[in-house]
């Protein structure tokens, strides 16, 4: 719309300034000022003040609220009425199925990376429940805040030792008094019909038996990894969840984090030839001697299960095969309290088929560091930060004729958590098995085991041959 300053100035030597020109120009950008100057005109030509005539057609200062339609006027801070913004809702296609995104009227270009589909959250009253047991660093930290991303899944109910805090975090998340529940309690999770899953973030010696008695409640389960701290243990959970009619998930969020998704897609589509080897390391630090993580018993061991075990099925992941071989090295300073009971460092090579070569090492005294590369023919690809829970970063070299090609590949972050909790949820809303069940944990145990007993005996240990490619996953997560 156009105004010229001819009209515009008439307008207000007519109106007596009761619209100023800022004001007039801030409603002409809106295509709000043909109403006010056709009012503010029609007062003028009927040769009045241009404010008594002016009110009842058109909304101007001082006009008294009844008198006008509410829809295209507020009430200013001033106590005037003034015209209200145009409100308009531009073309969209709407479909009624919750499950399928709205599709907003477009504006980008295709010269920048397009925005991913509207989330589609199902109804709170149809998302599946979970129980968290443990209300320790990952449940408070991570999973509880994951749940405001995801889509099918949310908290209905905790399990704790500490009164204190299940009273804190029940009132912080929404959780009813009701579904808190103290260890000694563990078993009414049975009688909570609101409770789907139960989530056990346990210390690792734990996991077996709050699995195998969760599945006994009739539940189904998502566990932390690693899976638990022995072969035989996770043979037990496995079959306790079979013989209970429920599903097993182990939690490799690692699996369902998009960068390390993209690279499984690369590694296994060739996309710099064949993999060669692999080199991943997983290191942190720690302080506290009285921390579980430092105690065999419930640790189950040191580096490598908590932080080592993202190295290696990380690479089981993107690989897809299975190791044949692994070769071991285990290291604790001497003296050093935190190291007493578990390793300090791992180092160890594992043999895949096609003479493929996974190295990895992981520490428990270093500045934390978490990458790996995979070197392929003709190509590598490099995450950093691969197992942090943020901040991945994917690079891949290659070369074109002289030119060494070297891309940095930024696609947009996902919550891990929310993403494997919600792929949780969707297998039991469609009854299908998770991608990541119970006999993943199980073969990551094993090889686990052989890793151990390969750096206690100083030589290679094999391990049994297993033929094809994700044998021990379930069906791929549906894309977001
Ligand atoms: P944490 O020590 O912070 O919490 C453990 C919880 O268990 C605490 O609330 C504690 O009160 C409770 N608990 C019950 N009995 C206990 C006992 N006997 N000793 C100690 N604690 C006891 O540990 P966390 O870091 O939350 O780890 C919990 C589990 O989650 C572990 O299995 C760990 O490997 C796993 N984890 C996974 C990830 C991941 O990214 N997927 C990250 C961290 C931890």
């Amino acid at each position: 719309m156009s105004i010229t300053n001819e009209l515009l100035n008439t307008v207000l030597r007519h109106a007596g300034q009761e619209v100023s020109r800022k004001e007039f120009l801030s409603l002409a950008g809106r295509g709000l000022a043909v109403g006010v100057a056709a009012g503010t005109l029609a007062g003028c030509n009927s040769g009045g003040s241009g404010k008594a005539e002016a009110s009842s057609a058109t909304p101007t200062t001082g006009t008294p609220a009844a008198e006008v339609d509410a829809a295209t006027t507020y009430t200013s801070p001033g106590g005037a009425q003034v015209p209200s913004s145009e409100a308009v809702s531009p073309p969209a296609k709407v479909p009624a199925d919750v499950s399928k995104p709205i599709e907003l009227e477009a504006w980008k270009s295709d010269v920048d990376p397009q925005s991913g589909p509207v989330p589609t959250p199902l109804p709170p009253d149809q998302r599946v429940g979970y129980a968290l047991v443990g209300l320790g660093h990952l449940t408070l930290e991570e999973l509880l805040p994951a749940f405001g991303e995801c889509k099918k899944s949310k908290p209905v109910a905790l399990v704790s030792g500490s009164p204190k805090k299940l009273k804190k975090v029940a009132a912080q998340y929404g959780i009813k008094p009701t579904s808190c529940y103290s260890y000694q309690d563990y078993d009414k999770l049975k009688d909570n019909p609101e409770v789907q899953v139960i989530y056990i973030v346990l210390p690792n010696s734990m996991h077996a038996e709050y699995v195998i008695r969760g599945a006994r409640a009739g539940k189904h389960i998502l566990c932390e990894k690693p899976m638990a701290n022995s072969v035989r243990e996770c043979e037990l959970m496995i079959a306790a969840c079979k013989e209970a009619k429920v599903k097993l998930m182990i939690a490799y969020r690692v699996q369902y984090e998009p960068n390390n998704r993209l690279v499984r897609d690369m590694v296994r589509d060739n996309k710099f030839g064949p993999p060669k080897y692999i080199e991943a390391q997983n290191s942190q630090s720690s302080a506290n001697p009285d921390h579980w993580r430092h105690k065999k018993d419930l640790a189950g061991g040191g580096a490598l299960p908590d932080i080592g075990l993202y190295c290696l099925n990380t690479s089981r992941f993107v690989l897809g095969t299975e190791p044949t071989e692994v070769f071991g090295y285990m290291h604790s300073t001497p003296g050093n309290p935190l190291f007493k009971e578990v390793e300090e460092m791992m180092s160890w090579q594992m043999r895949f088929p096609g003479g493929v070569v996974v190295n990895c090492v992981t520490h428990y005294n270093t500045h934390d560091s978490r990458f790996y590369r995979v070197n392929a023919e003709r190509g590598w690809i490099h995450v950093d930060n691969a197992y942090a829970y943020h901040g991945q970063k994917l690079q891949t070299s290659h070369a074109e004729g002289p030119a060494k090609m070297q891309n940095q590949i930024v696609i947009p972050e996902k919550n891990q958590f929310a993403a494997e909790m919600d792929h949780f949820s969707e297998c039991i809303l469609e009854s299908k098995d998770p991608h990541t069940p119970g006999e993943e944990g199980l073969q990551d145990q094993r090889i686990m085991e052989a890793i151990y007993q390969s750096a206690r005996e100083g030589r290679p240990v094999k391990l049994p041959a297993v033929q094809g490619t994700d044998v021990f996953r379930g069906p791929e997560p549906k894309r977001a």
